[in-house]
Protein backbone atom coordinates (compact mmCIF):
# COMPACT_ATOMS: atom_id res chain seq x y z
CA UNK A 1 0.00 0.00 0.00
CA UNK A 2 3.27 2.47 0.42
CA UNK A 3 3.23 3.61 -3.24
CA UNK A 4 -0.53 4.16 -3.29
CA UNK A 5 -0.60 6.04 -0.53
CA UNK A 6 2.63 7.24 -1.95
CA UNK A 7 0.42 8.31 -4.80
CA UNK A 8 -2.49 10.30 -3.29
CA UNK A 9 -0.34 12.56 -1.27
CA UNK A 10 1.45 13.58 -4.47
CA UNK A 11 -1.28 15.02 -5.21
CA UNK A 12 -1.73 17.92 -3.13
CA UNK A 13 1.86 17.94 -2.21
CA UNK A 14 4.55 16.90 -4.27
CA UNK A 15 8.19 15.75 -4.40
CA UNK A 16 9.77 19.20 -5.60
CA UNK A 17 11.11 20.74 -2.30
CA UNK A 18 11.02 24.30 -1.38
CA UNK A 19 8.80 26.22 -3.55
CA UNK A 20 10.50 28.89 -5.73
CA UNK A 21 10.07 32.44 -4.52
CA UNK A 22 7.78 34.89 -6.47
CA UNK A 23 10.98 36.81 -7.58
CA UNK A 24 13.51 34.71 -8.96
CA UNK A 25 17.46 35.55 -9.05
CA UNK A 26 19.17 36.00 -12.22
CA UNK A 27 21.50 32.89 -13.10
CA UNK A 28 24.38 34.34 -11.88
CA UNK A 29 23.09 35.94 -8.88
CA UNK A 30 23.76 33.97 -5.85
CA UNK A 31 20.69 31.49 -5.08
CA UNK A 32 17.24 32.32 -2.94
CA UNK A 33 18.05 29.50 -0.61
CA UNK A 34 21.25 30.99 0.68
CA UNK A 35 23.52 27.88 -0.45
CA UNK A 36 26.09 30.54 -1.47
CA UNK A 37 25.97 28.55 -4.69
CA UNK A 38 25.24 30.38 -8.14
CA UNK A 39 21.31 30.09 -9.02
CA UNK A 40 22.13 28.19 -12.45
CA UNK A 41 24.67 25.80 -9.57
CA UNK A 42 21.97 25.54 -7.36
CA UNK A 43 18.24 25.77 -7.73
CA UNK A 44 17.66 27.22 -11.38
CA UNK A 45 16.73 23.69 -12.52
CA UNK A 46 14.65 22.85 -9.69
CA UNK A 47 12.56 25.60 -10.08
CA UNK A 48 12.34 25.53 -13.61
CA UNK A 49 10.98 21.77 -12.92
CA UNK A 50 8.85 23.17 -10.64
CA UNK A 51 7.06 25.57 -12.64
CA UNK A 52 6.51 23.57 -15.16
CA UNK A 53 5.15 20.90 -13.19
CA UNK A 54 2.89 23.98 -12.18
CA UNK A 55 1.82 24.82 -15.31
CA UNK A 56 1.08 21.54 -16.23
CA UNK A 57 -1.39 20.89 -13.31
CA UNK A 58 -2.79 24.23 -14.28
CA UNK A 59 -3.43 23.08 -17.91
CA UNK A 60 -4.54 19.87 -16.58
CA UNK A 61 -6.99 21.52 -14.29
CA UNK A 62 -8.44 23.80 -16.97
CA UNK A 63 -9.14 20.44 -19.13
CA UNK A 64 -10.89 19.03 -16.73
CA UNK A 65 -13.22 21.56 -15.86
CA UNK A 66 -13.81 22.41 -19.78
CA UNK A 67 -16.68 20.80 -21.38
CA UNK A 68 -15.49 17.85 -23.73
CA UNK A 69 -15.85 18.97 -27.26
CA UNK A 70 -16.61 16.51 -30.17
ZN1 LIG B 1 19.40 27.00 -4.07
Amino acid sequence: MGLFSRFFKNEDKEDLGSPPPEVLPLRNDLCWCDSGLKYKKCHLEQDQDYLEKQRQKALAARKACSPVFG
